[in-house]
């Protein structure tokens, strides 16, 4: 029996979950910046809906800062194009997969709006990924961030059932789970994550919700917020403003 096959009986026998929770310590931040204190720290991410004009090139940036298989189909972050009509429809598309893609083009003069959502790992502060997991693989950081060590997840695929956004899909490669992680090997030396950097309309701000002086929270004080699925109390960290009541 292969090490996998092994593991994926053992925690069968494992009675409680989380019993292997770990807690990223500001020393074990690999290449951090001196004197890096996760524990005076908390991320998070905006999204202004009225400045994503639909490039992509966050999902692009996002692929190759960190190995995501540039297949469609496999993204740490995507954009969905919405298209709302004037009877009401609401059509949702991923802008890379087209999967949702209405069969029948929508007539122009049909339409009441259409707009994008870029969406992603909310880093939720009650991760159901995390309560899930058997072998304690998925765990959140003291700064908030909720990460995969890819040497113990044994690729059971629990957390991407548990997760109710869809964050997270199988590596093909590595077999192990995986999802936006804000790019943690930027953010502990003080860069920004990749989709931030490359945004050209600046539709995705990222920060520290702890500071004051931080542009996240500046953000959310000048607009009205809203997460998504507020109803599953999953506390997502991910802030859009100008979000339409007809996304999910
Ligand atoms: Fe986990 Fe999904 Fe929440 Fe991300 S969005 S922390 S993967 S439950
Ligand atoms: Fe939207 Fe910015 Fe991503 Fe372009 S880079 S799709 S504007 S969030």
């Amino acid at each position: 029996m292969n090490r996998r096959k092994f593991l994926k009986k053992a925690i069968l026998f494992i009675p409680a979950v989380g019993l292997f929770r770990r807690f990223l310590k500001g020393g074990e931040a690999k290449g951090a910046i001196p004197g890096y204190d996760p524990e005076n720290r908390l991320y998070g991410m905006g999204v202004d809906i009225e400045k994503c004009i639909g490039c992509g090139l966050c999902i692009d940036a996002c692929k190759k800062e960190n190995n995501v298989p540039r297949e469609p189909f496999f993204c740490r972050t995507w954009v969905e194009r919405y298209t709302i009509t004037k009877n009401g429809d609401v059509i949702v598309e991923n802008i890379e997969t087209q999967k949702g893609r209405s069969k029948e083009k929508v007539d122009e003069a049909e339409i009441l709006k259409s707009f994008f959502v870029p969406k992603l790992c909310n880093q939720c502060e009650n991760p159901p990924c995390v309560q899930v997991c058997p072998v304690g693989a998925t765990f959140r950081t003291e700064d908030g961030v909720v990460l995969v060590d890819s040497k113990r997840c044994i690729g059971c695929r629990y957390c991407i059932q548990a997760c109710p956004y869809g964050a997270r899909y199988l590596h093909p490669e590595t077999r192990t789970a995986d999802k936006c992680t804000f790019c943690y090997q930027r953010i502990v030396k003080g860069l920004l994550p990749a989709c931030v950097e490359v945004c050209p309309t600046q539709a995705r701000i990222f920060g520290d919700l702890k500071s004051m002086a931080s542009r996240l929270v500046r953000f959310k004080r000048i607009n009205k917020i809203h997460v998504l699925k507020p109803q599953l109390n999953t506390e997502p960290k991910v802030y859009y403003a100008g979000l339409d009541g007809e996304v999910r």
